[in-house]
């Protein structure tokens, strides 16, 4: 039932324990930018996914979602907008706050990027708690681009970002409990 190539994908994600603190167990995706198979899978899953869905835009966020973002864009022939954080984007920009363990941050997007009417497919590497993809979803309805859907490599269930994502759908390749 699970396409056979996912397996491949979740063998190349490397767990590191205790990084970047005690206690997170990171999921580090550059173990599968290594395997060029694994790698392809994983664009190729998106873009088979995505691609009669008249996406117009892929927003990807800084940094590891400008890692697979810009590969999916491409085939499926959407523009790429990068989300970063502060104060890297050169233009006029709008942002939008979000909560960390300990602090804000915030991402920005270049006004005029993202136009109203855009279909808009979010992407980053992982979902947590989910508050990096509901920052990057508020600036894309901000600029009253419609959001099809968001798409991460890996999900942290027990978190339940999925909650937050303002019911929006979530595809997501692997599970990590
Ligand atoms: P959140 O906003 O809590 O959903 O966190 C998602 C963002 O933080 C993504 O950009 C991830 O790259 C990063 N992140 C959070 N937790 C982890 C983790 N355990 N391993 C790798 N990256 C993580």
């Amino acid at each position: 039932e699970e396409d056979p190539r996912i397996n491949g994908i979740k063998t190349r994600i490397r767990v590191v324990p205790d990084f970047p603190k005690k206690g997170i167990m990171f999921q580090d995706i550059t173990t599968v930018l290594l395997d060029p198979k694994a790698f392809k899978d994983t664009i190729d899953l998106f873009v088979e996914r995505y691609r009669n869905k008249n996406i117009s835009v892929v927003a990807g966020i800084e940094a590891r979602g400008f890692l697979f973002g810009p590969p999916i864009a491409l085939a499926i022939g959407a523009k790429f907008v990068p989300l970063r954080k502060p104060k890297k984007l050169p233009g006029e920009t709008i942002f939008e706050e979000y909560e960390l363990e300990y602090g804000n941050d915030r991402l920005e997007m270049h006004v005029g990027a993202v136009e109203a009417g855009d279909r808009a497919l979010v992407v980053d590497d992982l979902i947590a708690t989910g508050g990096t993809l509901c920052a990057a979803i508020k600036l894309l309805e901000r600029v009253g681009a419609e959001v099809v859907e968001c798409a991460c490599v890996i999900e942290l269930p027990e978190l339940q970002g999925r909650q937050r994502l303002k019911g929006k759908p979530l595809c997501m390749l692997v599970e990590y409990r």
